[in-house]
């Protein structure tokens, strides 16, 4: 029987990149993953492939929209949706392809199987035909991720009535599109459809679409968004979702109990995502789980048994790929005796629609319901040359800064490019930048991230100089 310092059970950016960092600190190392192919969710059926999507969408969205007043006349440019899908499917395999690589090349043991524990230091892993073995370990690392949340009355049945993975992967472009939730992946995938012209109609019962986000990106986001031609039913509460053969039909209600039913090719279910610790085997060493379904862990990612953690999606907090890393790479260092550290409050959030949402720190609503007194800078993309030259121009930047010691708080982009720009708030957050230091560093003309700039400008002492 094989035994190892660290078993890693799933092999998302969580358990992929916890892996990579045990071995790289001299650990033996076993990652076990049910499927066939590694990276999890992010990978397979999340990240990489919403974003190959976006993309091909936002091609075909400004050939047909944005080029004639670029210059460019063409013919009406048609949807080849089979190319589309197959591309993305390609972008996945390279990408899984290169895990698979890292995994030899970092010398690690990929086992193909269902992991479970079966004690403390032992894990049986269940290949999908054959026999299941078993190997030995020191430590574990719970890296399972998650699985989309279906609901009573909108159950997900994969034909019709679909989560994002079938969303990703559909046979031939739908006429039209319901979607449950105005959060990130209903905005993301609804953005996909609503380029390629099919009819897209979200319904969120929340008042504002990402409304775990900053309001003024909500509201902004809401304007581009309907200018692509989605339809948003907010503060809705949807009751019912019928699914035939061949299509859907969604019934919801407002507040004051008016009813709408709208009927779709598709109806997309995507209210969040569940923890997934199915047949994990937590129950025989006594793993304890929150009233959500997540398992616990303490101030170290360990859980209530000594030397078993948990990271990614299965735990708690934003579930996010670089979260989920952050977490992987935290374990292995403490595992080799190291002191790492996780500022959470600085791990950004990104939505990938157009323009692109970014925010990293403290929303005005929490400044406000902790009492924290700030200043607001913001610059709109309309005052950006940069912006103005590639027709990109709606959305803004929004600087939070303490009122007394100028420091920055929290970064709001909406806008183009914005997903990358924010890096450069988390640096400055990361060393306590404020507002003005911002303001008074050489950012390369013409950028966008001028507009950052801009806005530190305008948060320091209401000094912008484009506007
Ligand atoms: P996962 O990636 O879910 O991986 C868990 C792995 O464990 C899976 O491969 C699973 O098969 C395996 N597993 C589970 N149980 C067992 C078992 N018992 N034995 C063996 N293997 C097991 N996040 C971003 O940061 N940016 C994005 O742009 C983004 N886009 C997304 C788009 C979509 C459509 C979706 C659905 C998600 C997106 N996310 C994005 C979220 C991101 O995918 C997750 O936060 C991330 O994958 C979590 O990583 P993880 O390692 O915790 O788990
Ligand atoms: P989400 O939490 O982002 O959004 C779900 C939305 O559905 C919320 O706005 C919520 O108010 C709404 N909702 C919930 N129940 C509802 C109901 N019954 N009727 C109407 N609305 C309802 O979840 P998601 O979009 O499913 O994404 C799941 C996870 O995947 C998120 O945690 C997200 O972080 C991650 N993800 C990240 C990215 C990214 O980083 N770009 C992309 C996709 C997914």
């Amino acid at each position: 029987m094989s035994r190892y310092d660290v078993t890693i059970i799933g092999s998302g950016p969580g358990g992929y990149v916890a892996a990579i960092r045990c071995a790289q600190l001299g650990m033996k190392t076993a990652l076990i993953e049910k499927y066939s192919t590694l990276g999890g969710t992010c990978l397979n059926v999340g990240c990489i492939p919403s974003k190959a999507l976006l993309d091909s969408s936002e091609h075909f969205y400004n050939a047909a929209h944005t080029f004639k007043e670029h210059g460019i006349d063409i013919p009406a440019p048609k949807v080849n949706f089979s190319q589309m899908i197959k591309r993305k499917q390609g972008v996945v395999d390279q990408t899984t392809a290169g895990i698979d690589y890292l995994m030899k090349k970092n010398k690690i043991d990929v086992h193909t199987g269902h992991g479970a524990f079966v004690d403390r230091n032992t894990i049986s892993i269940t290949p999908a035909k054959g026999k299941a073995t078993t190997i030995e370990t020191d430590k574990v690392i719970i890296a399972t991720g998650s699985k989309p949340i279906s609901l009573p009355f909108a159950q997900i049945d994969k034909k019709r009535i679909i989560s994002s993975t079938e969303a990703l992967s559909l046979e031939s472009l739908p006429k039209s599109m319901t979607i449950i939730g105005g959060g990130v992946i209903g905005l993301e995938l609804g953005s996909v459809y609503a380029r390629l012209g099919v009819k897209v109609s979200v319904f969120e019962y929340m008042d504002r679409l990402i409304p775990t986000m900053d309001k003024t990106l909500s509201k902004e986001l809401e304007k581009s968004l309907k200018k692509i031609g989605m339809e948003f039913y907010l503060n809705h509460s949807v009751k019912d979702v019928k699914g035939t053969a061949t299509s859907t039909t969604l019934t919801a209600e407002d507040k004051a109990g008016k009813k709408v039913t709208v009927k779709a090719d598709y109806c997309l279910v995507a209210v969040g995502r569940r923890p997934y610790t199915d047949q994990l085997g937590l129950d025989k060493v006594g793993v304890k789980m929150d009233d959500r379904g997540r398992v616990e862990t303490d101030e170290h990612l360990q859980t209530n048994v000594p030397g078993v953690y948990a990271i990614g999606d299965v735990v708690k907090g934003a579930m996010l790929a670089h979260k989920a890393e952050e977490e992987g790479i935290f374990v292995a260092e403490q595992l080799a005796g190291q002191k790492p550290h996780i500022n959470y409050l600085l791990i950004p959030g990104v939505v990938y629609t157009w323009p692109e949402v970014a925010a990293v720190g403290y929303t005005e609503e929490q400044l406000k319901e902790k009492g924290i007194a700030y200043k607001v800078g913001s610059f709109p993309f309309k005052a950006s040359g940069r912006a103005r030259a590639s027709m990109d121009t709606d959305g803004l930047v929004k600087v939070l800064a303490d009122k007394e010691t100028d420091e920055i708080l929290g970064v709001h982009m909406i806008g183009p490019r914005t997903a990358d720009m924010i890096a450069e708030a988390v640096v400055a957050m990361e060393f306590r930048a404020s507002a003005e230091d911002i303001a008074r560093m050489s950012h390369a003309h013409p950028t966008y991230t001028e507009s950052f700039k801009e806005a530190a400008l305008a948060a320091t002492e209401n000094r912008a100089l484009h506007i």
